[in-house]
């Protein structure tokens, strides 16, 4: 079970500029490998649907220059066989290409050494936060390169400007980390900064262990962001049998933003919507500014912190839907939204018109707007929000795949089309009610019905084929 607690920093004046400049030298860091990275991709790369007549322009020779072909590692591996020897020992020698790709990782981590002797301001730095840049460098751009499950990647990373890059890690801490000092106030201990006051206003849950510290720079300050993790605690699993009365189905939308299979609906609260005035007027205020400007940061920083309050308050709302959730039911069945994209652009249409092409209306504005209230409304949070809760309580929640659950009838499974605009499910099989509640009780019953008892999510796929082996068995039998 792992858990992030977040707590806000309370540092000096010398402190806030060394946790400053050293944001400041991560972010240097992060765009001069995210460069690396890129150089070497943009000139191996080819596009697989137009094969090259000759291979690179760029001689190999040339792209390797700079990267040493082995490394030697420096001590031995913590990693262990069976007998107790490390399996990777001080002197191993390790080749730095693999079939063609750089192993960026290790190359530009045994490359810090150099950055440190190359730019002395690195020292200031702690030597496990500057690692920490390079793997996120890794993630991101793994993220962009390799397709995820799904077969979709993520965007192109992007260089880190100023205000965009807002956080740097300690990938180890630890519980004697966080000490008293001499005026008895609590703090914690980070590398090369020193003991930092903290507002301990939770304490850590017994039996956890601090694992790693994020600080982040927000629009009011400084704050650090605690993993904790207890290895004993296995995470979320539904211990509680759910049936048909102690089990509620809910459906995730915009208009309605719970509605629950019993048929109460909680409202969408709307809330960058609510504040968009305000948002607006800032943003045409700070375009009237000098960019840079003291009056300029003075705007900025308020809209920062309006965009803070929003998130805030978004966050408190979801953990009050939760906490009422759970006090109607034992186990919640949810749609798993890892599994649609549903922020997406629509497909283009065309036609030729007097030998012209022409767009034609494809409902991408409708879109948008539906995909600035989709963010808006944060789904995917609430449901890091339920799982918590839920832990928390004692309670279950059990995914579907969201997969058909608007357009089919929760009674009969039959499928009823309906547009985006379409808010009333009325059926053959004379079911008539709102698309929504008919969304959470097809839902609940997948959840409940087609349960897997071995992980993996159920489906109104596994629903359909199940409906037609009893079919066919009926038939039989007469
Ligand atoms: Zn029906």
């Amino acid at each position: 079970m792992q858990l992030t607690y977040k707590y806000r920093l309370k540092p000096t004046k010398a402190q806030q500029t060394t946790i400053a400049a050293h944001l400041e030298l991560c972010r240097r860091q992060y765009n001069y490998r995210l460069g690396e990275r890129f150089r070497w991709w943009e000139s191996t790369r080819t596009p697989i649907n137009a094969c090259p007549l000759i291979a690179s322009i760029v001689p190999v020779e040339e792209i390797y220059k700079n990267i040493p072909l082995t490394r030697v590692q420096t001590r031995d591996g913590r990693k262990k066989d069976d007998a107790g020897n490390p399996v990777t020992r001080k002197g191993d020698i390790f080749s730095n290409i693999d079939g063609g790709y750089v192993q960026w990782q290790t190359v530009q981590l045994a490359d810090l050494k150099n950055t440190k002797k190359f730019f002395p301001d690195y020292k200031i730095l702690d030597s496990q936060v500057l690692q920490d840049v390079v793997n996120r460098v890794e993630t991101s751009f793994s993220n962009f390169t390799t397709p995820d499950q799904n077969g979709h990647r993520k965007g192109k990373p992007k260089f880190k400007g100023l205000h965009y890059y807002k956080s740097f890690t300690y990938p180890q801490l630890d519980n004697l980390d966080i000490i008293k000092d001499e005026q008895n106030r609590i703090c914690i201990d980070l590398g090369k900064i020193g003991r930092v006051p903290i507002a301990f206003h939770r304490s850590i849950p017994p039996g956890f262990k601090v694992k790693a510290g994020t600080v982040i720079r927000e629009a009011d300050g400084w704050y650090i962001s605690l993993t904790l993790e207890d290895k004993t605690v296995p995470a979320t699993v539904v211990e509680i049998q759910p049936t048909d009365k102690n089990t509620l189905g809910i459906d995730l939308g915009i208009t309605n933003y719970v509605y629950l299979s019993n048929g109460e609906r909680i409202e969408n609260p709307r809330f960058l919507r609510k504040s968009a005035e305000k948002l607006a007027k800032l943003k045409s205020k700070l375009a009237d500014r000098v960019k840079g400007s003291k009056p300029w940061q003075i705007i900025k920083n308020k809209i920062s912190r309006l965009h803070q309050f929003v998130a805030r308050t978004r966050l408190d709302f979801q953990f009050k839907i939760a906490h009422e959730l759970f006090s109607k039911c034992d186990v919640l069945v949810v749609e798993d939204l890892s599994i649609k994209n549903l922020t997406r652009r629509t497909k283009i249409k065309t036609d030729i018109e007097d030998n012209k092409l022409v767009y034609l209306p494809n409902g991408q504005a409708a879109k948008s707007g539906l995909n600035k209230s989709m963010l808006d409304a944060a789904h995917g949070q609430l449901i890091a929000v339920l799982k918590y809760v839920a832990w928390k309580l004692g309670k279950g929640v059990l995914f579907v795949n969201p997969k058909g659950t608007s357009q089919h009838c929760w009674n009969c499974l039959n499928k009823v089309p309906k547009e985006l605009s379409e808010r009333w499910h009325s059926c053959q099989c004379g079911e008539s009610l709102d698309r929504d509640e008919n969304s959470a009780k097809l839902i609940k019953r997948i959840g409940l019905n087609y349960h897997e008892s071995g992980g993996g999510t159920s489906s109104l796929k596994k629903a359909l084929v199940q409906r037609e082996k009893e079919a066919c068995g009926l038939t039989e039998y007469r």
